[in-house]
This record gives structure tokens, sequence and C-alpha cells, in this order.
């Protein structure tokens, strides 16, 4: 597929539909753009995009329609009605939705006869076309096959395979991980706050610390993948008690859930016998929830 045969619309114009119309457009793909409520297409087509009227214009305008909608239930609502238009047309939605609901979208997409592509966007919108993007893919093997030339003009693309759940499992998964870091971070700045420090200084100070700490990912996974936690070379769980940092941050007069809930996956297997054994085996609290 390549620019001059496909024509693309997509519904939402919000700060990431937006972003990625706007890469579709710099790419010179012939490209429809609706929103919902008017005034948020003025800059895209001043750049070349054409507008549709209604959601039905835009699906009728494009072989490939994206959709990037605020949640299910919004995609749902727009599609729905649309459902016939949509037959045989090629449907990629990289609305945020879980791995139940992307099926779900695929069954009903499959019902209408639509070549349905669930994404996960791994980006904020500036990043978008740019080095640092990525969008992970599943669904339909032909759809990202089809699609994939276009698909590369806004970030890395990979495809995880048929199950049109697995893109939003792993974009989900990958939340978890930056959320959990993010409280983390913002722990740590109400931490040093008292002492003056702003949360910029404090900023300046986590974030290579942190950079440099994502280096322990790989040893943890290979204690995981391998199910031995007694492997010579890992911080013991004993050693990781986390009882003195939850005490200073008392003292410091701020909350300490953050850091107490990874004290209470230290501890759960700590009481079960494991204390010498390393920090990964956390997993196995995580894993069977108590
Ligand atoms: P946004 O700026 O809030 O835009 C939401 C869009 O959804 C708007 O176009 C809005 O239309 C539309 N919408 C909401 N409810 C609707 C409904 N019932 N019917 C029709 N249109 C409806 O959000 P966004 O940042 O573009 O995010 C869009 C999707 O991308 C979300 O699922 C988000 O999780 C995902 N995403 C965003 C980012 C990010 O950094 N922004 C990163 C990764 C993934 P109106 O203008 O009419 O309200």
């Amino acid at each position: 597929m390549t620019t001059n045969d496909v024509r693309v619309s997509v519904l939402g114009l919000g700060a990431m539909g937006s972003a990625l119309a706007g890469a579709l457009l710099e790419a010179g793909y012939s490209t429809t753009v609706w929103n919902r409520s008017p005034g948020r297409a003025e800059d895209l087509l001043a750049r070349g995009a054409r507008a549709a009227a209604s959601a039905g214009d835009a699906v009728r305008a494009g072989g490939v329609v994206v959709v990037c909608l605020l949640d299910h239930a919004s995609v749902h609502q727009v599609l729905d009605p649309l459902a016939d238009e949509l037959t045989g047309r090629t449907l990629v939605n990289v609305t945020t939705t879980s791995p139940a609901e992307s099926r779900e979208l695929a069954d009903w997409a499959a019902r209408a006869g639509i070549a349905y592509l669930d994404g996960g966007v791994m980006a904020v919108p500036s990043m978008i076309g740019r080095p640092g993007a990525s969008i992970l893919y599943s669904g339909s093997a032909d759809a990202f096959e089809q699609c994939e030339p276009l698909l590369d003009r806004w970030g890395t693309s990979t495809y995880f395979g048929a199950d049109a759940g697995l893109a939003s499992l792993y974009d989900l998964a990958l939340l978890s991980g930056m959320y959990v870091m993010f409280a983390g971070f913002l722990h740590g700045a109400a931490m040093v706050a008292p002492a003056g420090v702003t949360a910029r200084e404090f900023a300046g100070l986590a974030a290579p610390w942190l950079t440099a700490m994502t280096s322990a990912f790989e040893g943890f996974a290979t204690v995981v993948d391998g199910g031995d936690y007694t492997v010579p070379g890992q911080q013991s769980l004993l050693f990781s008690d986390l009882g003195g940092l939850l005490t200073a941050s008392a003292d410091q007069g701020i909350g300490t859930e953050a850091v107490a809930m990874v004290q209470r996956l230290v501890r759960r297997q700590i009481d079960a016998g494991h204390g010498e054994e390393g920090f990964a085996r956390i997993y196995e609290s995580i894993k069977q929830p108590g």
C-alpha cells in the first residue's frame, strides 16, 4: 500500500487523533477527518486534510478508517450506526481499551465483515512521527500487513498476533510500570520537599537514577523466567525490607501508601519463609493476590 492508493479517514481529533492525522498528511496520505465537536480540524484542514460533515461521511471517504476516541463506549457510540458502511473496510482502533473490550470490538467487527486492527499507542501526541514513538497492534494480520507502511509513519509498529486483546494487554502492562514508577518519583519528591527541595530539583536527580536502575530489569527477568529465586548474587528480600524507608517517610510527615504497597509485597514473601531469596520474588506476591 502506498500513499497514492490509500485513502485514510481519522475519526476523533483530540490531542492524539490530531497528531496521527497530522503525521499522515505529512507523509502525503489523502486524509479525511471528523470530530464530534466542531472547531478541532482547522489546523489539519490548512495542512491539506478534507473535512467530513459526519462520521458516516468520514467512513465512506476512507478505505482505512482510524478511530481515536476517548474510550470503548465512545467507539461503539460512533461506529454502531455505521457497521454497514464499514463492511469491507479496514478499521484501525487506537483508542485505549481493555483487552476484553478490544476482543469485543473485534467480534463486533467480524460479524459486520470489517477487517479489525487494535492499537495501543505508547507515545504522547508530540512523539507521533518521531523517533521513540511506538504503537502496538493485534487483530487481523492481513490488515496489519496491508496498513504497515501507513502505520509506520506514526512510530515503530509491532504486531502481536490475531488475538485483538494482545496489544491492549501489552499497552496496559507497560502503563502499569509507568504509573507505579511515577508514584515512586512523586513520593520521593514529597519526601524531600520539607527539606526545601523543589520537585524540579529532585527530578534532576531522579531521572538519571531511575534510568540507571532499569538495567536491573534483565536480571529480574532471568530469575523470574528461570523460576529460581535462590540464584546467588541477588539482593535478598530481607535486605530489601522497606521498614526504614516507611519510617523516614512518616518522619517527613507524608503519606506512605506508595512505599507501603511495595513493602506489603516484600513482607508476604518474607513471612512465607523466603527472606533470603531475591527481591524478584515479589513477582509471586503479585501473581497470587493475598
Ligand atoms: P482527548 O484529547 O480528550 O480527545 C478525545 C476525543 O474523543 C475527542 O475527539 C472527543 O471529541 C472524542 N470523543 C469523546 N467522547 C466521544 C463520543 N461519545 N462520541 C464522539 N467522540 C467522542 O483524548 P486524546 O488524548 O486524543 O486520546 C484519545 C485516545 O488516545 C484515548 O483512548 C487515549 O487513552 C489514547 N491515548 C492518548 C495518549 C495521549 O498522550 N494523549 C497516549 C496514548 C493513548 P470532542 O472534541 O467532541 O470532545
